[in-house]
């Protein structure tokens, strides 16, 4: 069988557990299959030193050039990390720069399998989280204070003009931070999730506080409804499918009691929350596709776990391990998707769709990964797989049907 041919797509590389799958899922399940064309980032943390991190931004920048890219999961480093990797700086989360550079919206949705029932037993469809991916508490200036005096918010416009309010007069000591958002970027979130509900035919919800935070949350209320009735209402009422605002509060109670089947858009910080309590209630961070979508048209792929740290120092004993590549392999198959999309490659398509196909159908058959055997409720027994044996299951499968 001749390999399939392929555009370029950004490949980044990254640390411990994910770092040793992410090999393996090249050699056992796409390089045989596809002539891999990948421009390689090494965003392992020993490179990202080395580079001084200047390599998460070429990786970003590589993006906006090719469109596409796929990421393995990273240390983002904390004062730990500094001391094992013997670090030069405490460098900031690749995913946090990647996603400066891009501007983007992250959708992250569940895997669903038969055999790991939700949760939440109303649960019958994914539910989608579309995270704002820039700014407010992620980007904010924080202060610790250790004594008595005045706060101030100000701002002095470009023409000198001033605006000023008191925040609080500290009569002991206490904290303080600053955040923002700017007007483009919430129009590129909303942008982003209106076409992603277009592109996937799905109700879109959207949640704030604006209630209390008047200015601030109202502004994101605003600019959804204004882009919404100008730019997509049309479309998505032939398409039979509805915009819907409501408080997080309501948002949450209803989710709850849904069915599921739609996009959730949430603030950045509240996406970050909900994302982890959707995906731990479908099953695990495991079982999840997750993707940041800029409103210019460009695609990252991503597992939404971490490196799995803890399974990685048991692998380093020689130890063999039941790691979930499942997410991984869903990164690469949304990457090799989207780019045959872009380029009207269908082979390639259809050979990520098999492969996507094939790991379920492993999963569906009782043979999968430690983690999902835990919480497996399906009518056949389970039979718990090393890591690399679920991959050759998935291989068999894959080969069998191509
Ligand atoms: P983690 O890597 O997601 O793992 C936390 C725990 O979740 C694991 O110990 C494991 O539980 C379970 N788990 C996660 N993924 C799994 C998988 N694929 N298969 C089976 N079990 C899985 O989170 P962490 O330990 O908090 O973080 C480790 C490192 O990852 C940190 O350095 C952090 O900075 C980084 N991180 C990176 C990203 C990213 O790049 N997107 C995201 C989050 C965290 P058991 O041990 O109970 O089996
Ligand atoms: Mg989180």
């Amino acid at each position: 069988m001749d390999k399939i041919k392929m555009n370029k797509i950004v490949e980044m590389d990254g640390d411990e557990m994910t770092r040793i799958i992410w090999q393996t899922i090249k050699d056992e399940l796409l390089s045989p299959f596809v002539e891999l064309n990948t421009e390689y980032y090494d965003l392992g943390l020993p490179h990202r030193d080395e580079t001084d991190d200047q390599v998460s931004i070429d990786a970003g920048e590589a993006i906006k050039k090719y469109h596409v890219g796929v990421k393995c999961a990273t240390i983002t480093p904390n004062a730990q990390r500094v001391e094992e990797y013997k670090l030069k700086e405490m460098w900031k989360s690749p995913n946090g720069t990647i996603r400066a550079i891009l501007d983007g919206t992250v959708f992250r949705t569940p895997i669903l399998v038969s055999g790991v029932k939700p949760a939440v037993r109303s649960w019958e469809k994914p539910i989608t989280i579309a995270r704002h991916a820039y700014g407010d508490v992620y980007k904010a200036t924080e202060f610790r204070l250790t004594k008595p005096g005045k706060a101030e918010l100000l701002f002095t416009a470009e023409d000198g003009e001033q605006k000023r309010a008191t925040i609080y007069d500290f009569e002991c000591g206490g904290v303080l931070q600053g955040m923002y958002n700017k007007d483009t970027s919430i129009e590129s979130f909303a942008r982003s999730c209106f076409n992603y509900a277009i592109e996937t035919k799905q109700d879109l919800w959207f949640s704030t506080k604006d209630t209390i935070s008047k200015q601030y949350d109202q502004t994101f209320k605003l600019i959804f409804e204004d882009i919404f009735e100008r730019e997509y209402k049309a479309t998505f009422d032939e398409l039979g499918i509805t915009y819907f605002y409501t408080l997080i509060d309501d948002a949450v109670a209803r989710v709850i009691r849904s069915k599921g089947g739609y996009i959730w858009a949430c603030k950045n910080y509240d996406g970050d929350v909900m994302s982890d309590m959707v995906s731990t209630a479908f099953g695990s961070l495991a079982m999840m596709t997750s993707v940041l979508v800029s409103p210019d048209g460009n695609f990252e792929y991503e597992a939404a776990h971490g490196t799995v740290t803890r399974h990685y120092y048991r692998y380093l004993k020689g130890e063999t391990t039941s790691t979930n590549p499942i997410a991984t392999i869903f990164a690469w198959t949304g990457a090799l998707k989207k780019r045959g999309e872009l380029d009207g490659n269908a082979a390639l398509v259809h050979f990520a769709q098999t492969l996507e196909d094939a790991s379920l159908a492993v999963i569906e058959s009782g043979k999968m990964t430690k983690d999902l055997a835990l919480m497996w409720q399906g009518d056949v027994k389970a039979e718990t797989l090393s890591t690399d044996d679920f991959i050759a299951e998935i291989r068999k499968e894959l080969e069998a049907r191509l």
